[in-house]
């Protein structure tokens, strides 16, 4: 049984007296590890290694910093199987899932190898009278991340590759639930070069959040997770001045309209809402069918299709949906089915009391369909993150524009539809930070960036790309003249401008 321990200026920590959480396997209930869950002082070492770090590494110059990046995406290639065994095992998604989230993850890096470039900076020759300006971007410091269970190594990857290449040094706080690929992500990136205390995990739970929230030496903290803690994240990161950026959680609607592709919306209505069992910020989690003949089709194809959704252990060939993450929030996810039935829904198909043979004590939830769901019912208002999948009939497309701009949170949505002109509408107007068109999970590429609106993000930036080098330097603006030693002009008071 392995113990998860921390990673502290380039070594994992020995052992230590303290508090410890058990590492379970989703798929067959059984405990396969023990992780630590870090003291203050534990966190308020690594956030001294890091402190150590920043000096050298911030003077390194960012096209060597870009080199490291590139050996670091060469040994992630390397070890991929191992980390997608290890994201399997404790979060129980299916491998080739946990593969998609590597390489998702992975593409981040490409676009941190670029860092040179992207550090380059805005300069004008001549912006005044002899005078050249110029904004150069620096790292922060310190900076942070806490991240959630539900994809151990692509949020991670999320931030460590540009928080670093920007020269900032690191310290990860990933989810304890599911914390030995972020561990590994730490080992590899030593071993690609990354010095000694740029990057750090400790591993832990409030304690270790709320040191990383106060501590006066951590400039920024970025974290995803869900809104409640999101919106203290953020409440308190900023008041202790630090820049926060928190990701939170989700209710993505798609809007299906009658001349849609039938068989090709079912398809990718299944892979978004039952893929990883529902648990994805970007999960599809509730259809907007326009018209009863609409629904009544859509409903009857989705149904059809989740009768031979295959669910088995992320690690079996052919596996679709693998276990929940734990018993806790299989329980969880059922009760909001029994509240979904109690309060009138009608559930199409009851996945519920599903048990796979050899794998009984395996936090096991079958494909949900609620059909008939309204806008005041409790599935259809708050995030369930399971296999549950709300149909709510709408009148019209604008009824259900009107419905995905109501809603509390803002993250993902798409439209499926073969009218261009209704696309163009609903792309633009829409309130809501990603949307897709015929593209049911529509995930920003790593040279774009990811964020939600409403309250599914807090904060001024979002993820990764552009906006995450912005969110990891902060600017400066130089203005520089040199006087020749013959030309002197005497003192002026009045505030330097053109003439
Ligand atoms: P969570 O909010 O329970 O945990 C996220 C992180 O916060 C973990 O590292 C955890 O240790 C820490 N944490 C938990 N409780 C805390 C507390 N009281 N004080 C301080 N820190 C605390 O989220 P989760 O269950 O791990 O992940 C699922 C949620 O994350 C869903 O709501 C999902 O929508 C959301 N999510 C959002 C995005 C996005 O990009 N918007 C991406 C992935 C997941």
């Amino acid at each position: 049984m392995t113990l998860v321990t921390h990673f502290i200026n380039g070594a994992a920590t020995a052992p230590a007296a303290g508090r410890c959480q058990d590492i379970v396997n989703p798929a067959s209930g059984a405990v396969i590890g023990r992780v630590e869950l870090a003291a203050k002082a534990t966190v308020e070492a690594a956030i001294a290694a890091a402190e150590a770090a920043f000096p050298a590494w911030r003077a390194t110059p960012p096209a060597k910093r870009a080199r490291v990046m590139v050996r670091f995406r060469q040994l992630l290639e390397d070890n991929a199987d191992a980390l997608c065994a290890l994201i399997t095992a404790e979060h129980g998604k299916a491998l080739d899932d946990a593969r998609g989230e590597l390489g998702r993850g992975m593409e981040n890096v490409d676009y941190a190898c670029g860092i040179a470039d992207l550090l380059k900076g805005e300069r004008s020759a001549n912006a005044g009278p002899g005078i050249d300006c110029w904004s150069e971007f620096q790292p922060l410091g310190v900076v942070a991340g806490i991240t959630p269970f539900n994809f151990p190594a692509m949020v991670p990857l999320w931030m460590i590759p540009l928080a670093i290449a920007c020269g900032n040094t690191f310290v990860l706080k990933p989810s304890e639930r599911d914390p030995s690929a972020a561990f590994l992500l730490a080992e590899i990136a030593l071993r690609a070069g990354v010095p000694p205390g740029v990057f750090n995990v400790v591993n832990g739970d409030k304690e270790a959040v709320d040191t990383l929230l106060t501590d006066p030496r951590v400039q920024a903290v970025g974290f995803v997770g869900s809104t409640p803690i999101a919106e203290y994240v953020y409440a308190t990161g900023t008041a202790h001045g630090k820049r926060v950026q928190a990701l939170g959680g989700a209710k993505n609607h798609a809007l299906v309209l009658a001349d849609a592709d039938l068989d090709f919306t079912v398809n990718a209505l299944m892979g978004a809402a039952f893929g990883s069992a529902g648990e994805r910020c970007m999960a599809i989690s509730v259809v907007l069918a326009v018209g009863d003949q609409l629904a009544d089709a859509l409903v009857a194809k989705l149904a059809a299709q989740l009768a031979g959704l295959k669910v088995a252990p992320g690690t079996e060939a052919g596996c679709e949906m693998g276990p929940l993450v734990s018993r806790a929030h299989a329980d969880k996810v059922a009760g909001y089915v029994a509240k979904g039935v109690a309060e009138g829904a009608e559930l199409v198909v009851d996945g519920r009391g599903l048990s796979i043979p050899g794998h009984e004590q395996g936090f096991f939830l079958g494909g949900c369909l609620f059909d008939r769901v309204t806008p005041a019912m409790t599935i259809y208002r708050e995030e369930i993150f399971g296999p549950v999948l709300c149909v709510v009939r709408v009148a019209s497309m604008e009824d259900g524009m009107a419905l995905i701009d109501a809603h509390e949170f803002g993250n993902g949505t798409c439209l499926f539809t073969r009218d261009g002109e209704a696309a163009r509408y609903f792309a633009d107007h829409v309130k809501v930070g990603m949307v897709g068109i015929n593209v049911p999970l529509p995930v920003p590429v790593a040279t774009h960036s990811f964020g939600g609106w409403k309250r599914s993000l807090f904060g001024d930036l979002a993820a990764y790309g552009p906006d995450g080098v912005r969110f990891y330097t902060r600017r400066k603006t130089v203005s520089q003249r040199w006087p020749s030693s013959t030309v002197r002009e005497g003192a002026q008071f009045a505030f330097p401008s053109m003439k």
